[in-house]
């Protein structure tokens, strides 16, 4: 039998699989976009809330997630893919992902233009906008 992504991410991180811990990292891989620990919650609905929040914190320590500090404040969770940053809405901050930044273009043109630096190491994005339902009213 072929080994499904949550216990192979659980067994590769070292950590044992248990139930409440493949339920916490269904959730995250479901959605598109960064999870607050109550939403998780509540789509992780048979795992108790201190096990949902243990879980998270070790999946962070383990690398599994990382948690994205939006704007916002709250802080959200998600699985430790590729990069890729977020769109937020500024009346009901709903949160979605999205993929292609150029940062080389843009760390190229910093680089070219700038007398104190030679090197980029990280780099955070996150755009502001008005989702589809928020537009319509
Ligand atoms: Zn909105
Ligand atoms: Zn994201
Ligand atoms: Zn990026």
């Amino acid at each position: 039998m072929k080994e499904s992504i949550e216990h192979k991410a659980l067994r590769e991180r070292g950590l044992r699989i248990t139930q409440p811990r493949i339920v916490v990292y269904r959730a995250l891989a479901d959605v598109k976009a960064p999870l607050t620990a109550q939403e998780i919650v509540h789509s992780a609905r048979l795992v108790d809330q201190a096990t949902v929040y243990r879980t998270l914190e070790l999946f962070v320590e383990a690398g599994i997630a990382r948690k994205v500090n939006l704007q916002s404040g709250l802080v959200r969770y998600e699985l430790n893919s590729d990069d890729h940053h977020h769109l937020t809405c500024t009346r009901c901050e709903r949160v979605e992902d999205f993929r292609g930044c150029h940062v080389e273009k843009i760390s190229s043109h910093a680089l070219a233009h700038s007398r104190f630096f030679s090197t980029i190491t990280s780099h955070s994005l996150e755009l502001f906008g008005l989702c589809n339902s928020c537009s319509r009213t």
